[in-house]
């Protein structure tokens, strides 16, 4: 049997170098299945930020990797691939134990990711490739693809390792230099990948990670001088703060927040392959996905049928210890987030929801486990239905026409996702280029692939992260013009 991973207590990585907080500050890390201390990390100071920024702004001037050629980084970018697969078990057991993630999907979904990320910007770093202009000018006219320099990524609880790797990857391969500040909750897997870094080769001060609080190191990051992008996975509300903060000095921000997608069933779909998208969307992650799909709509004709499927089939899904290989759904990933579910179930509940599954906590090894559960017959305004829960919690509305599935869905401030099942192909172009999100799954949910862009519009954000568009984000075009008289 393969031995536990252990996991070290963490300090900060500044210039290729492990070091304690300047005041020598340490916060424990929570296991949230058990409620127990696993680790400890240094909690930075903004004098720490400012040294993290000095290392990468050096490293980025010195040219040791923003001017490496394109295929000499993708090189490193793909040994970081190999790195992450060849410490798959430590990756994935720290980030189930982070973040309460079931094992068996830490392992092929997260880490699979992070490593199909790497993999795929490495193969983008070949082609950063500028343009000649023709032009009447007497002059020879070209395009230069340029890194920005040196970029602030801030990443959220719910996918440390795939949202880290997001940004970090794409910074990288345009010839970036990084200082990473994770979620407080849930540090470990940045740790882990500095150590990848330093063996794949990235040179010192190129990679740097700060542990410590977002409220008191974010805006000190955010508005730094020498830092010349933001790169932010996180809430509506920090993101807004973030965006206009970075205003003041003008850095391009992108910003990946909020979700609460609507999940379209249409009378005429596989009502099998439909349950099953439907049920994923809601649970996969615990509900904390900002991609998930927290919101069913369901035609008439199939309204109760599909609410009895779901009230026999969720109370199946394995649910419970995330180290047991068979779970599904976990833990919450912190007290605030368990706190935060009931409050918005139970109130539900005494609104008068309909409790068509779960509906309440589970007591296990002191862990912050909430059922998954299935709410009808609440009205559209209902907070639980119009607010980002962040749980394994769906609510089920009930539509009569293609116009007012489309009206409901639509009626969120967000636009990170949305889906719709059905058997008619005519129906799902129009509904697919009618609903407003950056991403629609059409018979099926939460497909995501490093090539697919995804991103959101209205409150859920500005720009893209995966495809070839991520790179667009870490890079600047510099026109040259070199007179031919
Ligand atoms: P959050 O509270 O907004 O925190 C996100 C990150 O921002 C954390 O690292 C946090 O640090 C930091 N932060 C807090 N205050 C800050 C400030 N004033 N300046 C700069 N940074 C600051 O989000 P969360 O609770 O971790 O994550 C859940 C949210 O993320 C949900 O809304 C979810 O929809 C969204 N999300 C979106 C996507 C997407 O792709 N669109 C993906 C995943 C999650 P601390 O941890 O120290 O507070
Ligand atoms: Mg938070």
């Amino acid at each position: 049997m393969a031995k536990t991973p252990t996991l070290r207590p963490g300090k900060l990585f500044i210039n290729g170098e492990w070091r304690e907080s300047s005041d020598g500050q340490r916060r424990d890390v929570i296991n949230p299945a058990t409620n127990v201390v696993v680790s400890s990390i240094a909690w930075a100071t903004t004098a720490d930020v400012d040294a993290a920024v000095a290392a990468a702004r050096a490293a980025f001037d010195s040219g040791e990797w923003s001017r490496l050629s394109g295929r000499e980084r993708s090189r490193v970018l793909m040994r970081i691939s190999q790195l992450i697969r060849e410490n798959s078990d430590e990756l994935a057991y720290a980030e189930s134990v982070d973040v309460g993630k079931p094992i068996t999907f830490a392992n092929i979904v997260d880490v699979n990711t992070a490593a199909d990320q790497y993999e795929y910007v490495a193969s983008l770093a070949q082609h950063l490739d500028g343009a000649t202009r023709e032009t009447p000018l007497p002059a020879f006219a070209f395009t230069r693809r340029e890194p920005l320099g040196v970029v602030g990524a801030i990443t959220p609880f719910n996918f440390p390792l795939i949202l880290s790797s997001s940004k970090i990857a794409p910074a990288l391969a345009a010839g970036n230099t990084v200082v990473h500040k994770p979620a407080s909750d849930t540090p470990l897997t940045a740790l882990l990948m500095a150590d990848i870094f330093t063996q794949a080769g990235v040179p010192a001060g190129v990679v740097n990670v700060v542990t410590g609080s977002g409220s008191a190191l974010g805006d000190h990051l955010v508005s730094h001088p020498d830092v010349n992008k933001i790169a932010f996975t996180g809430s509506t509300e920090v993101g807004q703060h973030v965006a206009s903060l970075a205003g003041q000095t003008l850095k391009p921000v992108t910003a990946e927040l909020g979700g609460n997608a609507a999940n379209i069933v249409f009378a005429d779909a596989d009502l099998e392959q439909a349950i099953g998208a439907v049920i994923s969307a809601f649970v996969f992650n615990t509900g904390q996905f900002c991609m998930g799909g927290p919101r069913l709509l369901v035609e008439r004709p199939v309204y109760e049928t599909v609410l009895g499927i779901l009230g026999q089939a969720v109370p199946g899904v394995p649910f419970g210890d995330p180290m047991n290989p068979e779970t599904v759904i976990g833990p919450l990933a912190s007290q605030n987030q368990f706190d935060k579910v009931s409050g918005i179930v139970s109130g539900a509940i005494a609104r008068g929801a309909r409790v068509v599954a779960g509906g309440s906590a589970m007591e296990l090894n002191g862990g912050f486990y909430f059922q998954p559960t299935v709410l009808a017959d609440l009205p559209s305004e209902d907070i639980a239905v119009a607010e980002e829960t962040f749980g394994p919690v769906l609510t089920v509305e009930v539509f009569d026409t293609e116009e007012e599935a489309i009206r409901l869905a639509n009626g969120t401030p967000y636009g990170l996702a949305a889906g719709l099942q059905t058997g008619n192909i005519a129906r799902a172009h129009r509904v697919s280029a009618a609903l407003d999100a950056g991403i629609v799954w059409v018979n099926a949910w939460g497909l995501l692939d490093p090539a697919v862009p995804f991103g959101g519009v209205k409150a859920s954000g500005w720009g893209r992260e995966y495809g070839p568009e991520s790179l667009e984000a870490y890079t600047r075009t510099k026109s040259v013009v070199i007179s031919t008289l």
